[in-house]
């Protein structure tokens, strides 16, 4: 699959959960609203691990390093996104530096997905952006909520920053963002401890609601995905 291959396919992906190509995706609440039988957990990973997938009786889990911020986070789901519909059903998990060609076609979908070529060019275009600064990429990474170092990595990509540049624009993002009134949330976890998004839940309380399970049983399946809150919080939320 080329990278032309790969940019229509992000597209169409796009276009298939109903959002435009021009728009920022927010994109945890987004897929897990679209993606019916998708399950996100947040794990306490390594470092250098970015995420994993796997594919169990037709439901899709991914599952995301804790610690990364974000931006990273959300491009890790992206990643995950390709592994999950476009290859074939097996455990896969994601190192943050791999030479791999099928991590490296992975990484490429996420790109596209998150920020589409034609959106980006939109984006110059709209803002009057001449050459790419740090004012301009720290804006638009805001606008398109992904992270500093794949936006970074995308503009290298269309010959928009060299090498040089790229190197001096990494450091120090979340000084330079403060500066320009930007929050942090992009640059910290978007979930930073163990814990469950999506369908998972959903499917232990119709299991329970539906007298399939006991109640032993469903506290069981909650706190096995760290989602004690609904054990023992119930107060509290
Ligand atoms: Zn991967």
């Amino acid at each position: 699959m080329n990278l032309y291959e790969l940019n229509q396919l992000a597209i169409q992906f796009r276009l298939d959960i109903g959002i435009n190509l021009n728009d920022p995706i927010d994109f945890f609440p987004v897929i897990t609203n679209k993606i019916k039988n998708l399950t996100i957990v947040f794990l306490d990973m390594p470092e250098d691990i970015s995420g994993a997938c796997n594919i169990i009786n037709s439901q899709k889990i991914m599952f995301i390093n804790s610690y990364h911020s974000k931006g990273r986070q959300t491009f890790t789901a992206a990643h995950e996104i390709f592994h999950l519909f476009y290859e074939k059903p097996i455990f896969t998990i994601c190192n943050v530096n791999s030479d791999d060609e099928i991590e490296k076609r992975a990484n490429q979908f996420a790109s596209f997905l998150l920020l589409p070529t034609g959106a980006l060019y939109n984006y110059k275009k709209e803002n009057n952006i001449i050459k790419w600064d740090l004012n301009s990429i720290i804006d638009c990474e805001q606008y398109f909520q992904i992270s500093h170092e794949a936006l970074l990595y995308r503009l290298m990509f269309h010959d928009e920053i060299t090498k040089d540049e790229f190197n001096s624009f990494k450091p120090k993002i979340k000084y330079h963002a403060i500066r320009r009134g930007y929050g942090l949330s992009l640059y910290e976890p978007y979930i930073d401890k163990n814990y469950t998004i999506g369908n998972y839940a959903r499917l232990v309380e119709k299991a329970f609601e539906r007298d399939l399970i006991s109640n032993g049983k469903r506290e069981e399946y909650l706190l096995q995905s760290y989602l004690q809150d609904l054990v023992y919080n119930l107060e509290e939320l």
